[in-house]
Protein backbone atom coordinates (compact mmCIF):
# COMPACT_ATOMS: atom_id res chain seq x y z
CA UNK A 1 0.00 0.00 0.00
CA UNK A 2 1.31 3.45 -0.73
CA UNK A 3 2.42 5.42 2.35
CA UNK A 4 1.09 8.92 0.12
CA UNK A 5 -2.56 7.17 -0.33
CA UNK A 6 -2.73 5.65 2.98
CA UNK A 7 -3.32 8.27 6.09
CA UNK A 8 -3.12 6.80 9.73
CA UNK A 9 -5.59 6.73 12.06
CA UNK A 10 -4.22 7.42 15.28
CA UNK A 11 -7.37 6.32 16.76
CA UNK A 12 -6.62 3.34 15.99
CA UNK A 13 -3.44 2.73 17.27
CA UNK A 14 -2.05 2.34 14.02
CA UNK A 15 2.12 2.24 14.25
CA UNK A 16 3.21 -0.13 11.14
CA UNK A 17 6.51 -2.03 11.97
CA UNK A 18 9.02 -1.58 9.28
CA UNK A 19 12.17 -2.61 10.43
CA UNK A 20 13.29 -6.37 9.05
CA UNK A 21 15.80 -7.29 12.10
CA UNK A 22 12.71 -6.95 15.10
CA UNK A 23 10.46 -8.20 11.92
CA UNK A 24 12.77 -11.75 12.29
CA UNK A 25 12.93 -11.72 15.53
CA UNK A 26 9.52 -11.98 16.23
CA UNK A 27 8.44 -14.77 13.75
CA UNK A 28 11.56 -16.49 14.91
CA UNK A 29 9.94 -16.00 18.71
CA UNK A 30 6.59 -17.19 17.12
CA UNK A 31 8.07 -20.29 15.54
CA UNK A 32 5.09 -20.69 12.85
CA UNK A 33 4.25 -24.54 11.75
CA UNK A 34 2.91 -24.71 7.97
CA UNK A 35 -0.07 -26.29 9.54
CA UNK A 36 -0.53 -24.17 12.60
CA UNK A 37 -4.24 -22.49 13.37
CA UNK A 38 -3.39 -18.89 13.30
CA UNK A 39 -4.65 -15.56 13.72
CA UNK A 40 -3.32 -12.36 13.81
CA UNK A 41 -4.92 -9.22 15.28
CA UNK A 42 -4.65 -5.78 13.76
CA UNK A 43 -2.08 -7.00 10.60
CA UNK A 44 -2.40 -3.45 9.01
CA UNK A 45 -0.42 -3.13 6.06
CA UNK A 46 0.75 -6.93 6.57
CA UNK A 47 4.39 -6.17 8.20
CA UNK A 48 3.55 -9.51 10.04
CA UNK A 49 1.18 -11.22 8.11
CA UNK A 50 3.72 -11.25 4.92
CA UNK A 51 6.22 -13.66 6.92
CA UNK A 52 4.12 -15.58 8.44
CA UNK A 53 2.58 -16.49 5.27
CA UNK A 54 6.04 -17.38 4.55
CA UNK A 55 5.62 -20.26 7.11
CA UNK A 56 1.92 -21.18 6.99
CA UNK A 57 0.14 -22.59 4.71
CA UNK A 58 -2.91 -20.13 5.93
CA UNK A 59 -3.64 -17.64 8.25
CA UNK A 60 -6.49 -15.82 10.12
CA UNK A 61 -6.46 -12.02 10.22
CA UNK A 62 -8.97 -9.62 12.85
CA UNK A 63 -8.91 -6.05 11.05
CA UNK A 64 -11.30 -2.93 11.87
CA UNK A 65 -9.70 -0.68 9.35
CA UNK A 66 -12.01 -0.64 6.14
CA UNK A 67 -9.66 0.86 4.10
CA UNK A 68 -6.91 -1.85 4.86
CA UNK A 69 -9.76 -5.01 4.92
CA UNK A 70 -10.05 -3.97 1.46
CA UNK A 71 -6.91 -3.41 0.43
CA UNK A 72 -6.02 -7.25 2.64
CA UNK A 73 -8.55 -8.50 0.48
CA UNK A 74 -7.41 -7.56 -2.53
CA UNK A 75 -3.51 -8.50 -1.81
CA UNK A 76 -3.66 -11.85 -0.49
CA UNK A 77 -5.59 -14.75 -2.19
CA UNK A 78 -8.32 -16.03 0.42
CA UNK A 79 -7.03 -19.59 0.69
CA UNK A 80 -3.82 -18.17 2.20
CA UNK A 81 -5.76 -15.60 4.42
CA UNK A 82 -8.84 -15.21 5.69
CA UNK A 83 -9.98 -11.28 6.16
CA UNK A 84 -12.56 -11.20 9.48
CA UNK A 85 -13.61 -7.74 9.27
CA UNK A 86 -14.15 -6.93 13.00
CA UNK A 87 -13.18 -5.39 16.21
CA UNK A 88 -11.19 -7.67 17.93
CA UNK A 89 -12.75 -6.72 21.00
CA UNK A 90 -16.05 -8.48 20.48
CA UNK A 91 -14.61 -10.85 17.99
CA UNK A 92 -15.46 -14.63 18.91
CA UNK A 93 -11.89 -16.34 18.66
CA UNK A 94 -13.97 -19.66 19.67
CA UNK A 95 -15.31 -19.58 16.53
CA UNK A 96 -11.83 -20.23 14.40
CA UNK A 97 -11.35 -24.09 16.65
CA UNK A 98 -8.50 -25.00 18.48
CA UNK A 99 -6.19 -25.66 19.19
CA UNK A 100 -5.81 -21.93 18.35
CA UNK A 101 -2.28 -19.77 18.28
CA UNK A 102 -3.14 -15.80 18.51
CA UNK A 103 -0.67 -12.99 17.68
CA UNK A 104 -0.33 -9.48 16.75
CA UNK A 105 1.28 -6.04 16.96
CA UNK A 106 -1.74 -5.05 18.78
CA UNK A 107 -3.65 -1.84 19.13
CA UNK A 108 -2.30 0.23 22.23
CA UNK A 109 -4.76 2.07 23.26
CA UNK A 110 -7.30 -1.01 24.10
CA UNK A 111 -4.59 -3.58 25.62
CA UNK A 112 -6.01 -4.25 28.59
CA UNK A 113 -9.66 -4.90 27.94
CA UNK A 114 -8.52 -6.80 24.87
CA UNK A 115 -6.26 -8.74 26.87
CA UNK A 116 -8.89 -10.01 29.12
CA UNK A 117 -11.04 -10.87 26.31
CA UNK A 118 -8.62 -12.69 25.07
CA UNK A 119 -7.90 -14.84 28.49
CA UNK A 120 -11.47 -16.24 27.75
CA UNK A 121 -10.00 -18.09 25.24
CA UNK A 122 -7.56 -19.56 27.02
CA UNK A 123 -8.58 -23.03 27.12
CA UNK A 124 -8.57 -23.74 23.49
CA UNK A 125 -5.45 -21.03 22.76
CA UNK A 126 -1.57 -23.00 22.39
CA UNK A 127 -0.11 -19.63 22.97
CA UNK A 128 0.12 -15.82 22.39
CA UNK A 129 2.74 -13.65 21.21
CA UNK A 130 2.29 -9.93 21.01
CA UNK A 131 3.60 -6.44 20.69
CA UNK A 132 2.44 -4.20 23.17
CA UNK A 133 3.50 -0.98 24.99
CA UNK A 134 6.65 -1.49 27.52
CA UNK A 135 5.07 -0.63 30.32
CA UNK A 136 1.89 -2.82 29.66
CA UNK A 137 4.26 -5.62 29.37
CA UNK A 138 6.18 -5.08 32.42
CA UNK A 139 2.78 -4.62 34.39
CA UNK A 140 1.61 -8.24 32.95
CA UNK A 141 5.07 -10.00 33.96
CA UNK A 142 5.27 -8.45 37.42
CA UNK A 143 6.47 -10.18 40.72
CA UNK A 144 4.77 -9.02 43.67
CA UNK A 145 5.28 -5.93 45.77
CA UNK A 146 6.92 -4.13 43.02
CA UNK A 147 5.97 -1.27 41.24
CA UNK A 148 4.52 -2.69 38.60
CA UNK A 149 2.58 -5.57 39.80
CA UNK A 150 -1.37 -5.34 39.79
CA UNK A 151 -4.66 -6.14 38.89
CA UNK A 152 -3.79 -7.16 35.45
CA UNK A 153 -0.15 -8.92 36.41
CA UNK A 154 -2.31 -11.57 38.93
CA UNK A 155 -5.58 -11.95 36.50
CA UNK A 156 -2.98 -12.94 33.75
CA UNK A 157 -0.66 -14.75 35.74
CA UNK A 158 -3.48 -16.89 36.90
CA UNK A 159 -4.22 -18.16 33.51
CA UNK A 160 -0.95 -17.71 31.30
CA UNK A 161 2.74 -18.25 32.01
CA UNK A 162 3.68 -14.53 30.88
CA UNK A 163 7.28 -13.87 29.23
CA UNK A 164 8.38 -10.78 28.80
CA UNK A 165 10.78 -11.65 25.66
CA UNK A 166 12.30 -7.97 24.23
CA UNK A 167 11.83 -4.44 23.88
CA UNK A 168 11.49 -3.05 20.31
CA UNK A 169 11.89 0.89 20.34
CA UNK A 170 9.79 3.50 18.65
CA UNK A 171 12.57 3.84 15.87
CA UNK A 172 11.40 0.43 14.48
CA UNK A 173 8.09 1.74 13.71
CA UNK A 174 6.23 3.88 11.24
CA UNK A 175 4.99 6.61 12.19
CA UNK A 176 6.75 5.66 15.42
CA UNK A 177 5.05 5.88 18.63
CA UNK A 178 5.81 7.71 21.82
CA UNK A 179 6.83 4.99 24.49
CA UNK A 180 8.87 2.15 23.98
CA UNK A 181 7.41 -1.48 22.79
CA UNK A 182 8.12 -5.20 23.97
CA UNK A 183 7.09 -8.64 22.87
CA UNK A 184 5.29 -10.55 25.60
CA UNK A 185 4.58 -14.76 25.14
CA UNK A 186 0.86 -16.03 26.88
CA UNK A 187 1.14 -20.17 27.39
CA UNK A 188 -2.29 -21.28 28.85
CA UNK A 189 -1.74 -22.72 31.61
CA UNK A 190 -3.26 -26.52 31.95
CA UNK A 191 -7.13 -26.51 33.00
CA UNK A 192 -5.72 -28.15 36.40
CA UNK A 193 -3.19 -25.91 37.06
CA UNK A 194 -5.52 -23.15 37.76
CA UNK A 195 -4.82 -21.92 41.07
CA UNK A 196 -8.55 -20.76 41.75
CA UNK A 197 -12.07 -22.47 41.92
CA UNK A 198 -14.63 -19.70 41.33
CA UNK A 199 -13.33 -16.79 38.89
CA UNK A 200 -15.89 -14.55 39.56
CA UNK A 201 -14.76 -14.58 42.89
CA UNK A 202 -11.00 -14.20 42.31
CA UNK A 203 -11.61 -11.36 40.30
CA UNK A 204 -13.45 -9.58 42.80
CA UNK A 205 -10.76 -9.93 45.12
CA UNK A 206 -8.23 -9.19 43.28
CA UNK A 207 -10.25 -6.06 41.70
CA UNK A 208 -10.64 -5.07 45.19
CA UNK A 209 -7.51 -5.20 46.89
CA UNK A 210 -5.69 -2.98 44.06
CA UNK A 211 -8.97 -0.63 43.84
CA UNK A 212 -7.45 1.09 46.60
CA UNK A 213 -3.91 0.15 46.77
CA UNK A 214 -2.70 1.83 49.70
CA UNK A 215 -5.36 0.24 51.93
CA UNK A 216 -5.16 -2.64 53.91
CA UNK A 217 -6.45 -6.18 52.67
CA UNK A 218 -8.81 -5.79 56.26
CA UNK A 219 -10.43 -2.76 54.83
CA UNK A 220 -10.54 -3.20 50.85
CA UNK A 221 -11.86 -7.34 51.14
CA UNK A 222 -14.11 -6.24 54.41
CA UNK A 223 -17.30 -8.19 53.71
CA UNK A 224 -16.12 -10.45 51.09
CA UNK A 225 -12.74 -12.20 53.06
CA UNK A 226 -13.74 -12.42 57.04
CA UNK A 227 -10.69 -12.13 59.85
CA UNK A 228 -11.22 -15.38 60.56
CA UNK A 229 -10.41 -16.76 56.99
CA UNK A 230 -7.47 -14.41 57.11
CA UNK A 231 -6.26 -16.21 60.41
CA UNK A 232 -6.90 -19.55 59.13
CA UNK A 233 -4.97 -18.92 56.18
CA UNK A 234 -1.48 -17.52 57.66
CA UNK A 235 -1.94 -14.24 55.61
CA UNK A 236 -1.78 -10.82 57.47
CA UNK A 237 -5.08 -8.54 57.15
CA UNK A 238 -2.70 -5.86 57.51
CA UNK A 239 -0.63 -6.47 54.48
CA UNK A 240 -1.91 -4.61 50.69
CA UNK A 241 -2.86 -6.57 48.14
CA UNK A 242 0.34 -5.56 46.35
CA UNK A 243 2.32 -7.62 48.34
CA UNK A 244 -0.54 -10.83 48.14
CA UNK A 245 0.85 -13.38 45.19
CA UNK A 246 -1.12 -15.18 42.96
CA UNK A 247 -1.29 -18.42 44.86
CA UNK A 248 -2.42 -15.86 48.07
CA UNK A 249 -5.07 -14.42 46.51
CA UNK A 250 -6.11 -18.07 45.46
CA UNK A 251 -6.08 -19.07 48.59
CA UNK A 252 -8.39 -16.40 50.02
CA UNK A 253 -11.18 -16.63 46.96
CA UNK A 254 -10.73 -20.81 47.80
CA UNK A 255 -11.07 -20.32 51.13
CA UNK A 256 -15.11 -21.26 51.93
CA UNK A 257 -16.66 -18.36 53.85
N1 LIG B 1 0.42 -5.53 12.44
C1 LIG B 1 0.70 -4.26 11.79
C2 LIG B 1 2.18 -3.94 11.92
O1 LIG B 1 2.82 -4.54 12.78
O2 LIG B 1 2.67 -3.11 11.19
C3 LIG B 1 -0.18 -3.14 12.35
C4 LIG B 1 -0.10 -2.89 13.82
S1 LIG B 1 -0.92 -1.42 14.39
C5 LIG B 1 -0.06 -1.18 15.93
C6 LIG B 1 -2.48 -1.98 15.02
C7 LIG B 1 -3.48 -2.51 13.98
O3 LIG B 1 -4.68 -2.89 14.67
C8 LIG B 1 -3.91 -1.51 12.91
O4 LIG B 1 -3.93 -2.14 11.68
C9 LIG B 1 -5.33 -1.10 13.34
O5 LIG B 1 -6.16 -0.70 12.26
C10 LIG B 1 -5.83 -2.37 13.99
N2 LIG B 1 -6.89 -2.17 15.00
C11 LIG B 1 -7.07 -1.13 15.83
N3 LIG B 1 -8.11 -1.33 16.65
C12 LIG B 1 -8.61 -2.57 16.33
C13 LIG B 1 -9.70 -3.35 16.82
N4 LIG B 1 -10.47 -2.93 17.81
N5 LIG B 1 -9.93 -4.55 16.26
C14 LIG B 1 -9.14 -5.02 15.24
N6 LIG B 1 -8.08 -4.32 14.76
C15 LIG B 1 -7.83 -3.12 15.28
Amino acid sequence: MSEERYRHKKQLGQHFLQDPNYLGRIVAAIRPEPDDLMVEIGPGQGALTKPLLEKLKHLHVVEIDRDLIAWLGQTFPPERLTVHPADALKFDFGSLGAPLRVVGNLPYNISSPLLFHLADYAGQVTDMHFMLQKEVVDRMAAAPATPDYGRLSVMLQARFRVMKLFNVPPGAFNPPPKVDSAVVRMVPLSADAIPYHDPQRFAEIVGRAFGQRRKTLRNTLKGLVELEVFEALGIDPQRRGETLSVAEFSQLANHPA
